[in-house]
């Protein structure tokens, strides 16, 4: 389910793909372990503390801060397309740290660090090749189906 995320899959299966799935339903999922109760997002299937392999689905807030941003003009292969573009990496209020487009709720020249993000799962419906993504907006911005906004 991880080609979802994409013209390039380095990963296409994983033990955390459900990760995904969880996304097109509009839900940012973490890990937690059930052997020390690390939580970890991205989702990790081993722990990384106690190398338990047993974990549940955690869902994350998805609040956060800008930690840094970037604005893309030459673009990795299967994005040349879509540039310029910003991404942003967030910390989140939970644990973490998410690497996103910024969404259409935050215009380029109002992107600051340190300004509260909310991660918001997407279904891209403009790109074929992309399911599922997230995008870093206002918070207080909620996800709905089919929502570009
Ligand atoms: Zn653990």
């Amino acid at each position: 389910m991880f080609e979802w995320f994409g013209k390039v899959s380095f990963c296409p299966s994983t033990k955390v793909d459900a990760f995904a799935q969880h996304l097109k339903d509009g839900r940012i999922m973490g890990s937690r372990c059930k052997g020390c109760g690390r939580i970890s997002y991205p989702p990790v299937a081993d722990c990384p503390k106690c190398l338990s392999g047993d974990f549940e689905w955690m869902e994350m807030s998805g609040r956060g801060t800008v930690m840094t941003l970037t604005k893309i003009s030459a673009a990795p292969a299967g994005f040349e397309d879509e540039a310029p573009f910003v991404i942003g990496v967030a910390d989140l209020e939970e644990t973490g740290r998410c690497l996103a487009w910024f969404g259409k709720t935050i215009p380029e020249e109002e992107i600051r660090i340190g300004m509260p993000v909310q991660v918001v799962p997407r279904i891209f419906e403009d790109i074929p090749e992309i399911k599922v993504y997230y995008t870093l907006e206002k918070p207080g911005t909620t996800w709905t189906k089919g929502s570009s906004a």
